[in-house]
């Protein structure tokens, strides 16, 4: 059965005015980078609950997750409303198999991310542990607009310190920006305008892929992984080249 315990509010960092990532603190079990947790309110008499991942490293006390308001919907403006000091409930026991013990040792790890989806690579990325069996890490972070690329900074920040081994690539749909690429990512695979701008070629021998964000975006693009550059779903009783976040 899911254990919750109470989390209190410690943050809740307005990005835009969609999106918005909560700080919390809660007495959680520990959990693994990229994994996620269920948070819980009260509405209306009734509990509802939504996962989310994790975008703090493990070690961090302080839990954060970054969310897109719905405005209609019953759980993101509740949660959008908090106040430091109030308190929502959280799973004990995290889950998920997007974390890097999942993937194999490879030359090139892209990890793929829309909107939000960036949180779990967030957290992977601050946690050194696993990373030492990758030679490249390949970012690519879309989002509408460029004021939606609220964790760049954080990720800039890790690059630094990871000198040549990460390359990231923002991709922006809704606008031009002459920094980053405009358009979606299935398209943009297919056109080959990302390899081509940062030269990275996309093949089955060194390159391992992981997909989290908008549903249609990951299954286009694993359609397209995997009829057009002839890699495979990773399971791990049949090791391939693609993870996905499900959320399962
Ligand atoms: P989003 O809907 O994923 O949109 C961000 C970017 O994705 C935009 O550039 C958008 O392009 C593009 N996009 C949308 N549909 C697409 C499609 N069919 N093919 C290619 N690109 C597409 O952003 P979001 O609202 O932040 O949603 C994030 C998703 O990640 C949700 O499904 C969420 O469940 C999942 N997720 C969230 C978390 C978390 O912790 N919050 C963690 C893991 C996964 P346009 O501007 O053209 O629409």
């Amino acid at each position: 059965m899911t254990e919750w315990v109470e989390a209190k509010i410690k943050k809740i960092k307005i990005w835009t005015v969609h999106l918005f990532s909560i700080i919390l603190e809660a007495p959680i079990l520990p959990f693994y980078a990229g994994q996620f947790a269920k948070l819980r309110i009260k509405n209306k008499k009734k509990y509802i609950n939504r996962v989310y991942s994790y975008v703090n490293e493990p070690k961090d006390k302080k839990l954060e997750f970054c969310i897109r308001l719905i405005p209609q919907g019953k759980m993101t403006n509740q949660l959008y409303n908090l106040l430091p000091g109030d308190s929502i409930l959280i799973t004990k026991q995290s889950n998920g198999f997007f974390t890097m013990f999942e993937i194999p040792k490879c030359k090139n790890l892209w990890m793929i991310a829309t909107g939000t989806a960036i949180g779990p690579f967030c957290s992977i990325l601050q946690d050194e542990s696993e990373l030492y069996k990758i030679k490249k890490i390949i970012i690519l972070y879309a989002v509408s607009y460029v004021t939606e690329l609220i964790y760049l900074p954080l990720i800039q920040k890790i690059k630094k310190k990871y000198k040549n081994r990460i390359i990231i690539q923002a991709i922006i749909s809704r606008e031009r920006h002459k920094k980053y690429i405009t358009g979606r990512i299935p398209i943009l695979l297919k056109s080959k305008k990302i390899e081509n701008k940062i030269q990275y070629f996309i093949n089955p021998t060194d390159t391992h892929i992981m997909l989290c964000g908008n549903p249609t975006m990951v299954k286009d693009t694993q359609h397209f992984l995997i009829k057009y550059k002839k890699l495979n779903k990773h399971l791990r009783r049949y090791p391939g080249h693609i993870s996905i976040e499900n959320y399962w």
